[in-house]
């Protein structure tokens, strides 16, 4: 795994080419952005190159040494990361809270029984979603107290030594996931999750079909944004489910053949 690569930059790219890589690419590949299953992976190692090449001494280590000088267990998270850099880009003294995103867009597959395409008719699809807890807005703890594990701090510095090479990183505190604050009360509504899985039901609507396959995107019906974002799109997939032959009767036999 070549950091530079990854990003996409070459080996003498100034730090804000460095920046602007990962901004363009942690954009098209945040797993909330992105539905493809290989975009968390790609999303964890664009945060990862970012973090050492971002950085002025780790990437004099990194040129030097390459991938092995590093241990990818003091790595900040890749959505800590992410919100920090996209943060840095929006700092105006309004700006407060987490970037917006949008959410999944959700692909459901329907089979529809050959009488109901050649007539039309209107389908049920059902879908998981997430809403945040109404009583606490997300914020499940109600109320905290200074994390005994760092402090309060959040994170703990760490000298590492790699054979000469001395090197100070700082690693996230798993006592309170990197916040300082550990609860002492959490909210009973969502049992202390920020959020409930629902399930959202859409009805619809499917005309005649005059294709074996029809798509219909209903924009906006999919998976809600988070922070404000757009909700994401419902993508439903008609697929017309042929009857075998020997089942028809000659009477069903006879109307497919007329519409044939
Ligand atoms: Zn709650
Ligand atoms: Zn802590």
């Amino acid at each position: 795994m070549d950091y530079y690569s990854i990003l996409g930059v070459s080996h003498d790219a100034s730090s804000e080419d460095i920046k602007r890589a990962y901004r363009r690419l942690a954009m098209e590949y945040h797993p909330d952005r992105n539905p493809s299953p290989e975009a968390e992976e790609k999303f964890k190692q664009i945060s990862e190159a970012y973090q050492v090449l971002s950085d002025p001494d780790k990437r004099r280590v990194y040129d030097r040494g390459g991938h092995s000088m590093f241990d990818f267990d003091f790595f900040h998270s890749p959505f800590d990361i992410f919100e920090s850099v996209m943060r840095g880009r929006n700092r105006s003294p309004r700006y407060q809270g987490p970037i917006p995103m949008r959410g999944q867009n959700v692909q459901v597959r329907v089979d529809v029984p050959l009488y109901s395409a050649i007539v039309g008719s209107k389908f049920k699809v059902a879908f998981e979603d997430t809403v945040v807890c109404e009583v606490c807005n997300g914020n499940p703890a109600i109320t905290t107290s200074t994390c005994q594990i760092c402090g309060g701090r959040g994170v703990f510095m760490e000298e590492r030594r790699d054979g000469p090479v001395f090197m100070r990183v700082q690693r996230g505190c798993h006592g309170c996931n990197g916040t300082g604050l550990t609860p002492t009360s959490l909210c009973i509504n969502c049992k202390g999750q920020g959020f409930h899985l629902i399930k959202i039901e859409h009805e619809v609507v499917l005309d005649k079909m005059s294709d074996p396959i029809r798509q219909v995107v209903l924009p906006g019906q999919g998976r809600s944004g988070k922070h404000g974002g757009p909700n994401g799109d419902l993508i439903v997939d008609f697929i017309v489910k042929m009857p075998k032959l020997e089942d028809l009767t000659k009477k069903q036999l006879e109307i497919l053949r007329e519409i044939g």
